[in-house]
């Protein structure tokens, strides 16, 4: 399948033409100076396909900058999407407008093939809540749809899949500072393969230093500056363009000319990669600090794969937090996208620092095919219903921690089962203490696992007074503490305290026939309760010891109004129901 991949910018576009699965480029060209001269998106395009007429074009990939809160995921476009493209410009003023021109021409010059929307934003778009939002009067931030968005998306996912796959672990099991340092330039916090912080937000003006953009910068200031006469285009142009790199170095937005003037003794020159690379440093830290833990730190584009000692500035002194940096092996450090990882961090590293190509437009490329190949005909409608089991508090034990606290001679038992084989609630409960309150009467299910896990809803951790991490079940590697009393002694857990992640089980043909598969995220509808609602990221777990029935804890039950005999449905969004046809289908495959 080849893909034709489209970057239209409001004065260029960026065609590559790719086949997903091999990767390099048939074809990578840019048509430059759009807007003048009579040069259109229009014309530009043609000029594209006229180049790549040796070769056919079965889909077409766009980069669009904005999804809002709209795109979770790359959309195939239709009508509603260019709808939906369009309502997200206030967002994206510079960019929206300008991908869709592209997207408009290219599908009337190629209206027989499909056309992809991939969005910058889409990685990010389950930021937790306490990620995504600003802490200013919440009335403002509703009225004006301020909360913090994340762009680079698409190179973050793209990296730190390419660095799991080097590490030789899953991306859900591990926790990934990524670094895009370009002319744009941002970090995310990749937290077992979910996009948990980033530094862009609601535009991409938050957050690092940058070629001309001046990243983070006290909102007293710009009230300073506006209140000292500046326009607001002005302090726009400010902000955009005359400040990062650009503006502190006087000397231009390339790295390499600042670089070259530094070691000639050029104080702004010099005073500009402190300030970049001190920032890029904080977020390192406090990122590695949020999710609780580090695996990899990843560098990625112009900067990060290029540039040395940038990357020894950024990397250096972190032996308290595990990385080990080897300046030998980073001044070796080439990537192409033949070999697009090399290793900078000590073979006896913990964390592991990596330098990664980005290559966005095989990204781009490949979650193209991807949603192609997840379309499916109008007859293939779902008509399964999922039952819904809630949750209640509860946990499992290992055998030293059962003993600990109900005996060494005592045996777990058996209260009655439940619906999942093989499980069982028995008649043990513990206490669950927190610094702020108590929970008496917590059941133990049973049998005995090898690691300790209290599952708990967002109420109970409100009255425990702790903040437990949403996690799939067995992922208690740093999650919250918690104190459990029974009745033959107390243990202090130093981690196991988890709020669940909400789960369908299925067996594998029921997965088969939603055309799911394990970890795959999806959305369920609940209908036929008093409520109708629908849950998003929901973990589907396969496996041939589970029968179908999705989990959710008291809080979400609570939501919903559920009674005994509601079920759920798979969601797909795009669908006409009353014509059963099916455009999209919203499920949310994580990298790795
Ligand atoms: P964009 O966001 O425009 O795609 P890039 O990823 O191409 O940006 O990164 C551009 C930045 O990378 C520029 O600041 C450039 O100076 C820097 N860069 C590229 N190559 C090198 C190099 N060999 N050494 C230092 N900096 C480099």
């Amino acid at each position: 399948m080849n893909v034709l991949v489209l970057n239209a910018g409001s004065s260029t576009l960026k065609a590559q033409l790719l086949d997903p699965e091999k990767g390099e480029p048939l074809l990578s060209m840019s048509v430059e100076r759009i807007g003048e001269g009579g040069v259109t998106h229009e014309s530009a395009v043609a000029q594209v396909l006229e180049k790549a007429a040796a070769h056919t074009v079965d889909a077409v990939g766009h980069r669009v900058v904005h999804g809002g809160e709209r795109f979770m995921g790359a959309s195939v476009i239709d009508e509603a999407t260019e709808a939906a493209i369009e309502a997200c410009v206030p967002l994206a003023p510079l960019h929206n407008p300008a991908n869709l021109a592209g997207i408009r021409a290219a599908r009337r010059a190629l209206p027989n093939v499909p056309h992809v929307a991939v969005f910058d934003t889409a990685f990010h778009a389950r930021l937790p809540r306490r990620a995504k939002t600003y802490a200013i009067d919440t009335a403002v931030a509703e009225k004006h749809g301020l909360r913090r968005y994340g762009f680079h998306g698409t190179s973050h996912g793209y990296v730190a899949d390419l660095a799991a796959k080097h590490l030789g672990r899953p991306l859900a099991e591990l926790r990934i500072v990524s670094l895009h340092l370009g002319n744009g330039a941002s970090a995310c916090a990749i937290e077992l393969g979910h996009s948990t912080e980033t530094s862009m937000g609601l535009t991409p003006l938050e957050g690092l230093v940058m070629g001309t953009r001046a990243g983070d910068i006290d909102p007293g200031a710009l009230l300073m500056l506006l209140r000292a006469g500046l326009s607001v285009d002005e302090l726009d142009t400010l902000l955009s363009k005359k400040s990062g790199l650009a503006g502190l170095s006087g000397a231009g937005n390339d790295l390499r000319d600042i670089e070259r003037r530094a070691a000639e003794g050029d104080d702004r020159c010099r005073l500009a990669i402190t300030v970049y690379t001190h920032r890029v440093r904080k977020y390192v830290g406090a990122y590695a600090a949020a999710m609780g833990g580090l695996d990899a730190v990843v560098l990625t584009a112009g900067i990060g794969e290029n540039s040395v000692s940038m990357r020894q500035r950024i990397l250096q002194r972190f032996d308290f937090m595990g990385l080990a940096f080897d300046e030998d092996r980073n001044a070796d450090a080439r990537v192409s996208h033949a070999k697009p990882v090399a290793e900078i961090s000590g073979a006896s590293s913990r964390v592991r620092a990596l330098v990664v190509k980005t290559n966005e437009e095989l990204s781009i490329g490949r979650q193209t095919a991807e949603v192609i190949a997840q379309q499916r005909p109008a007859t293939a409608k779902v008509e399964l219903a999922i039952p819904i089991a809630v949750s209640a508090r509860h946990l499992h034990l290992d055998a030293a921690s059962f003993a600990h606290l109900f005996g060494a001679d005592a045996k777990p038992t058996r209260h009655r089962d439940i619906s999942q084989p093989g499980q069982y609630a028995c008649e043990e409960k513990v206490n669950l203490i927190g610094p702020r309150g108590r929970i008496d009467g917590v059941r133990l299910l049973g049998p005995l696992r090898s690691k300790n896990q209290v599952e708990v809803s967002r109420t109970d951790e409100f009255k425990l007074g702790v903040d437990a991490p949403i996690r799939d079940s067995g992922q208690v590697g740093g999650s919250a503490p918690i104190i459990l009393e029974g009745p033959k002694g107390t243990l202090t857990l130093s981690e196991g305290l988890i709020c669940a992640k909400r789960h369908v089980h299925m067996a594998p043909e029921d997965a088969k026939s939603f055309g799911v598969k394990d970890g795959d995220e999806i959305e369920v509808a609940i209908t036929g309760g008093p409520r109708d609602l629908v849950f998003g990221d929901v973990l589907v777990r396969v496996s041939d010891k589970y029968k179908l029935e999705m989990h959710i804890d008291t809080d979400e039950a609570n939501a919903a109004e559920l009674n005994a005999g509601t079920a759920g449905e798979l969601v797909y969004t795009g669908v006409d129901m009353a014509r059963g046809e099916l455009r999209e289908k919203r499920i949310h495959r994580p990298a790795g």
